[in-house]
């Protein structure tokens, strides 16, 4: 065991040194490699060592550097140091926070780390919170307690009798609201498509103007970070409109939310406040590795009622059972990261990232405005949105951006027009990094316009 772990941590220190030098993108050759993998299913043991060495030798050449500094896909963060290392020690513990009891430390972590989170994302003092895989799963989390609290705001249990006659709910959101959401609402029985879409501005924010009358239980989705534009819906309007109806204010704030963690850009999203949930990831915006989401609720009771094992299963202790906030019941200790997270930044480390990778992304639009690109959204997070002409031509400049490897950045449709995407949400990256980046871009921008 001692041995194995001292060449595993070589191995990824190696991995993790060369990822400034290394392809944002595998090689084909590379990919091509993993057909070592296909093999029909070992008769007997293989020594671990010789496992390692094979998951290194063809593994890592087919990774994405999604940890490097100049990787800028789906707003994905990149793995910082302090939790990159309390990871591997927590998995080393192997832990399961489950409960109190079973795990002291990894309930712990969790419920202060949560504690801080309310503060740091300035959320209501008390609210609740649950540690789960990513926003998907936060979104669905919480979409469950609203469910919970609507349906019992007129007399229906939804947790004992289920949807089956249950009085309707009228679940309203924006057009351009993340596919994560929709997801939710079909696992929570509430339907992708019996929902009222609220009409979008050019910033994919809901016009308040077209927002609809509603009656009874009801459900509203909001956005803070449109998942292209980084835009944020108008949230006070929109929440007193649907509190004076009586709604459930939902706030799928996936990355945006983080803005609050900056004095600078803590406008953005303070009136997203004065919801009743709100879905955030930390495996995004504050650097944690995979799988980590987290999911907000103003009433405990509701998140509890939706989420708790019943009593007769496991016994309740003194304190904050983990498995009754969150769908699973065993799974790895997330807080023990994301509380590594927050030690090593502190507040003005988490506000200095946010700021730094928002700096970034106005560079790339400065330098691509002024090489005569045009820009599709206003910066005003860590989105670019770029488009370098038709459709077709913005899908090979994508490709030639993949297969030159200086960096790594996605197609996208924005607004019916075909886009490049450009999210800047890592640690790693520097000023000198988008420069790089922007002159490859650049580049093989220029290199398909010439060729066509
Ligand atoms: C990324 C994202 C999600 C989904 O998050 P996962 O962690 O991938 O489940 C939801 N909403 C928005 C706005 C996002 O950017």
């Amino acid at each position: 065991m001692d041995r194995l772990l001292a060449n595993a941590s070589e191995r990824a220190r190696a991995y993790l040194n060369a990822i400034q030098s290394r392809r944002a993108n595998p090689s084909e050759d590379a990919v091509a490699g993993l057909s070592v993998f296909r093999e029909s299913l070992p008769e007997g043991p293989t020594e671990a060592s010789e496992v390692l060495r094979l998951l290194d030798e063809a593994g890592s050449p087919a990774t994405t550097a999604m940890s490097g500094a100049r990787f800028f896909g789906f707003v994905m963060g990149g793995a910082m140091p302090a939790p990159l290392a309390a990871n591997w020690l927590a998995t080393a513990w192997d832990q399961n926070p489950g409960l109190h009891l079973a795990s002291p430390i990894g309930a712990e972590l969790e419920e202060i780390s949560l504690e801080w989170l309310v503060e740091l994302l300035g959320l209501p003092t008390g609210c609740a919170g649950s540690f789960v895989t990513g926003a998907t799963v936060a979104n669905f989390t919480a979409l469950a307690a609203a469910r919970n609290a609507v349906l019992h705001g007129v007399g229906w249990n939804v947790e004992a009798e289920g949807l089956f006659g249950a009085p309707p709910i009228t679940v309203i959101i924006g057009a351009e609201a993340h596919p994560s959401v929709y997801k939710a609402l079909g696992m929570l029985g509430l339907g992708r498509e019996r929902v009222l879409r609220v009409p979008v501005d050019s910033q994919g924010r809901m016009r308040t103007e077209c927002f609809p009358a509603f009656q009874g239980p009801a459900i509203i989705c909001l956005q803070a970070g449109n998942v292209n534009s980084g835009a944020f819906d108008p949230a006070r309007e929109i929440i007193e409109k649907a509190h004076a109806g009586g709604a459930w204010v939902h706030v799928d704030g996936a990355f945006g939310l983080w803005a609050a963690a900056s004095p600078r850009l803590a406008h953005l999203v303070r009136d997203f406040a004065a919801a009743d949930s709100w879905a955030t990831d930390a495996h995004k915006w504050l650097n944690v590795p995979y799988d980590s989401g987290l999911a907000f609720v103003r009433d405990e009771a509701a998140l509890r009622a939706a989420m708790s094992i019943s009593a007769a299963y496991l016994p309740q202790g003194d304190h904050r059972e983990p498995s009754n906030y969150t769908p699973e019941l065993s799974r790895r200790a997330r807080g023990v990261d994301v509380w590594a997270a927050l030690k090593s930044m502190g507040r003005s480390g988490i506000a200095d990232l946010i700021e730094r990778n928002c700096a970034s992304a106005r560079q790339f639009a400065t330098g691509l405005a002024e090489a005569g690109f045009e820009i599709l959204n206003e910066v005003v997070l860590n989105q670019v949105v770029v488009s370098f002409g038709d459709a077709e031509t913005n899908r090979k400049v994508v490709q030639a951006v993949l297969d030159d490897g200086t960096c790594w950045c996605g197609g996208t449709v924005w607004q019916g027009r075909g886009a490049m995407r450009i999210s800047v949400s890592s640690w790693r990256t520097t000023p000198e990094d988008v420069q790089v980046s922007l002159a490859a871009i650049i580049r093989m921008a220029r290199s398909v316009l010439d060729a066509s």
